[in-house]
């Protein structure tokens, strides 16, 4: 496990009786944290384990899978650093989600607490696709040092065939054999730098938009890694990869219910929708017309009636560009819609603002308490200071 956050660790999940995490608890025992306020450790066969710790996170020296490799590979090495410094690697998951928790804190602090989970468990993947990047590339370091005699590096390899091989595959691999010499770069497969371009836009403040960006890269980041396990061959390399494609699948389901839990969740943000365009079908295309849910039947979220324009020209000059039309085919209305718009705002903005109070603010809980119960907070400080 790489990092574990704060949240994770309240919920006492770090019992030896858990097996997956093991390691976390007698590591502990044998060398309890420094810097922390205060760790209570009672009998670990309870079902409970309480601890609070000072720090947010909490390198643990153990990966979350025991990742392995058969033998070097640094062609596929290359191919891997797609999913540590790529588009819809595991650096782009932690940083989306890490990122979006800020602004879900107050108003759900429920998805806060899912979003930090799945997060740092992103950042344990990351540690597992770095390492695993450096296993397939043992070796190659310590030839690149051979600095001094340039001929070195070659002699090293025995025979034509090896010679000929390394040289194909610092071919594929450029930017990882000279750029890097030998380990984990942010760049993806390509050699490009890792940009937060990629997530920006992830990052959008309204956690219904979030949760779906979460969903469409879940995706993604599955669908990569099943590419990618068509490129090797080490059995080792295969296992790894198939945990990590189905943690992909697991965080999938879990930002859909997360999105289900809000309610209503669409469509995202505040206002409704226009009844007079929401269920209409422009044709914009000539021959093969095809229909399916998509433009016959009800619409899947409004459950309106889609209203297929079989001839959009016709029907935008026939409605002075879409201004004289009254809605059809649904039982909204403007005035309805613009009713709900206002009421919409009121509660999402009253959510919003009952869940942060104008005036002093504190993020860590502990402060919060000593905000809220200012007798209980010094008492707690007295205590700490005659320890
Ligand atoms: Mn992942
Ligand atoms: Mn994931």
């Amino acid at each position: 496990m790489a990092f574990v956050s704060n949240s994770l660790l309240k919920k006492g999940s770090f019992c030896p009786k858990t097996p997956e995490l093991p390691a976390f608890v007698e590591r502990q025992d044998r060398r309890p944290w420094r810097n922390t306020a205060e760790i209570t450790m009672p009998d670990c066969f309870l079902d409970r384990v309480v601890i609070k710790i000072s720090l947010m996170f909490y390198h643990v020296k153990e990966l979350q899978f025991d990742a392995r490799v058969s033998k070097p590979d640094p062609a596929f090495a290359t191919l891997l650093l797609e999913q540590f410094g790529g588009a819809n690697g595991e650096l782009a998951a932690a940083l989306r989600y890490f990122g979006q928790a800020f602004a879900a804190r107050k108003p759900f602090p429920d998805k806060y607490d899912l979003l930090m989970d799945i997060a740092t468990e992103e950042f344990s993947h990351l540690e597992i696709v770095g390492a695993t990047i450096q296993m397939l590339l043992q070796g190659i370091n310590g030839d690149l040092k051979r600095a001094a005699d340039e001929s070195e590096i070659m002699a090293l390899l025995d025979g034509k065939k090896a010679k000929e091989e390394f040289i194909h595959q610092a071919l594929v691999a450029p930017q990882t054999l000279v750029s890097s010499g030998g380990g984990p770069a942010y760049t993806n497969s390509q050699g490009v730098p890792w940009s937060a371009a990629y997530i920006n836009g992830d990052c959008n403040g309204d956690l219904t938009v979030d949760l779906r960006s979460d969903i469409a890269a879940e995706s993604r980041a599955k669908i990569t890694y099943e590419y990618l396990l068509q490129f090797t061959d080490d059995p080792y390399v295969k296992q790894t990869l198939n945990f990590l494609m189905t943690r992909e699948v697991a965080h999938f389901q879990m930002f859909e219910a997360a999105l289900e839990s809000i309610q209503p969740n669409f469509p995202p943000g505040v206002r409704q929708s226009d009844p007079r365009y929401s269920n209409l079908y422009f044709n914009m295309s000539s021959g093969a017309d095809i229909r399916g849910p998509w433009n016959e039947g009800e619409s899947s979220q409004l459950g309106e009636t889609w209203q297929f324009i079989d001839d959009p020209v016709r029907y935008v000059m026939e409605t002075n560009g879409l201004t004289n039309l009254e809605p059809n085919g649904t039982p909204r209305t403007v005035k309805g819609v613009d009713k709900l718009d206002k009421e919409m705002s009121e509660t999402r903005s009253e959510e919003v603002n009952m869940a942060v109070p104008i005036g002093e603010q504190a993020w860590s809980q502990h402060s919060i308490d000593q905000m809220e119960s200012p007798a209980k907070g010094t008492k707690k400080r007295n205590s700490r200071s005659n320890e």
